[in-house]
């Protein structure tokens, strides 16, 4: 009945919405602002926060044990050994059989073709997670690939760090030394370099100068960018742009994302490794175990965001839309997430989300350090709805993770996330606290439709976001830049 009634209130528009904001979001404002409030969750003050950190829950109904756990979570404080690289043939059970001869084949074309890819850091971050994965399975298919790091001195990392946020949209006072501080740094590491490959593949505007070292007799260039370039600071990208125009080939992560360009441009989404820690199928005793050790109840629904505590991941918005949820629903949130130590505006952020979680001991906050990449799989799987409510993204790879073990996924429709969410089909797109509420509370109450949404975002994902078919791109590029194939051969 009370579903038969949020069905026909949907018809209702919330005379005081925004103009120009979407319809679907009119009705989910109504449909949540109309609904009588059963159960209200108060927001205590900011000051009644424990001086620790820790917080301070309110007398529940909750068994004593899971409160205990929340209260104290079983957090890994040791770094686990790196586990063995797959091999390219236990993708098999995954892609299938005929997928891997097609890699294979296109593979054989380029044999004995060497290729160098360069980028700035050899570990932390999403290139370098790519890189660790895609080189081993080149080399393995006898396509000789080495890996460079460029050097630098904490002067060309502050610029690089400054040109990152620029580029980014951010203010920037763009001067001769700094110009000078890049140029210089990528001159000595283009002296230090050898460049006697087949294919060079620079990665992100760090060593975007060592394209200084193309000569018209050897070998093909290919910029590949991982960050959004629709919004950069004018003054840095006018000093990039000409040496970026001297590629053979620019590749984005997604249509949005690119700059007119006097260079072909390619777009290849990023990828998860299916058999990575954070992507593999695990043992249901193992999700139990973690679950366990957070103190997350696996008989009431689990809505989960994983992200770094920073604003532009909307924590604080995800509280106030499970709240609303909450009204209705009985269901727990997590909020996993790291960076805090390291990170002053994490550990601030993280603060805030206390405070916002107030006394409710169903939020459950968990502050992760680096290597919990297999609990962060088991906190995924462990769902019932993933949220990823950002209010700025990249292309938002928790959202892949999420599709990729068939969950309903509810996310904020920006950066690199509507290619990965078709509405109402791979998942839902969202665009406020209340059309969050709404989409979460419906899929919650909505089991076979958020299964299918599930099955049709792995499928999404299999089709398109996988570590194989990034290497399949690479591979068809790289013959098209050797004229090996024609370029619209589909890519
Ligand atoms: N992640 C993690 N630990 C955390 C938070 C996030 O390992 O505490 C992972 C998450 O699973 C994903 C990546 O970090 O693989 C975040 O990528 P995304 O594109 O979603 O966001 P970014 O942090 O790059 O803005």
């Amino acid at each position: 009945m009370k579903e038969k009634n949020a069905e026909r209130k949907t018809a209702v528009v919330d005379k005081n919405a925004k103009a120009g904001e979407p319809r679907q979001e009119q009705r989910e404002k109504a449909e949540i602002a109309e609904k009588p409030v059963q159960q209200e969750a108060p927001i205590p003050a900011a000051s009644s926060a424990p001086p620790s950190g820790e917080r301070r829950f309110r007398q529940t109904d909750l068994p004593a044990h899971f409160i205990e756990r929340r209260k104290r979570p079983r957090i890994s404080t040791e770094q686990p050994p790196p586990p063995a690289p797959p091999r390219f043939e236990d993708y098999a059970p995954i892609i299938g059989k005929p997928e891997l001869d097609e890699i294979r084949f296109l593979a054989r074309h380029l044999r004995g073709k060497t290729v160098k890819m360069v980028n700035s850091t050899a570990v932390g971050g999403g290139v370098a997670e790519i890189l660790n994965r895609l080189i081993p399975l080149m080399n393995e298919l006898e396509i000789p690939t080495r890996w460079d790091v460029i050097t630098g001195g904490n002067d060309f990392y502050e610029v690089t760090k400054g040109f990152h946020n620029a580029l980014h949209g951010g203010e920037y006072n763009l001067t001769q030394q700094i110009r000078d501080i890049f140029m210089s740094y990528n001159e000595q590491n283009r002296q230090r370099m050898e460049f006697a490959e087949d294919l060079f593949v620079i990665h992100d505007p760090q060593p975007a100068g060592l394209v200084r070292s193309k000569s018209p007799n050897r070998g093909k260039w290919i910029w590949r960018c991982h960050i959004d370039l629709s919004n950069p600071h004018p003054g840095v990208w006018d000093f990039l742009k000409p040496m970026v125009e001297q590629y053979d080939a620019t590749i984005f992560s997604a249509p949005a994302f690119t700059r007119q360009l006097n260079a072909p441009q390619y777009l290849f989404y990023p990828s998860i490794d299916p058999l990575s820690e954070k992507n593999r199928d695990l043992p249901e005793e193992y999700v139990n175990k973690v679950c366990d050790d957070f103190g997350i109840d696996r008989s009431r629904p689990v809505i989960t965001q994983i992200s770094r505590f920073d604003r532009l991941k909307d924590p604080v918005g995800v509280i106030e839309a499970y709240k609303l949820v909450k009204k209705y629903v009985d269901c727990q949130l997590v909020l996993a997430g790291g960076g805090a130590t390291d990170d002053p505006e994490g550990a601030v952020v993280l603060q805030e989300v206390m405070e916002a979680a107030g006394d409710d001991p169903d939020v459950i906050i968990l502050n992760l350090p680096p290597w919990s990449a297999l609990e962060i799989n088991a906190l995924q799987r462990a769902s019932t709805v993933i949220v990823q409510k950002s209010l700025k993204e990249g292309f938002g790879l928790t959202v892949t993770e999420g599709l990729w073990k068939e969950k309903p996924v509810v996310a904020g429709a920006v950066g690199g996330i509507p290619t990965q969410i078709i509405h109402k089909l791979t998942g839902v797109l969202v665009h406020s606290v209340e059309g969050c509420a709404y989409q979460i509370r419906y899929l919650l109450t909505h089991p076979e439709f958020a299964a299918q949404l599930g099955k049709n975002g792995k499928e999404h994902a299999k089709e398109n976001f996988l570590i194989t078919v990034n290497l399949k791109r690479w591979l068809l590029l790289f013959q098209i830049l050797l004229g090996m194939a024609r370029p619209n051969a589909s890519l």
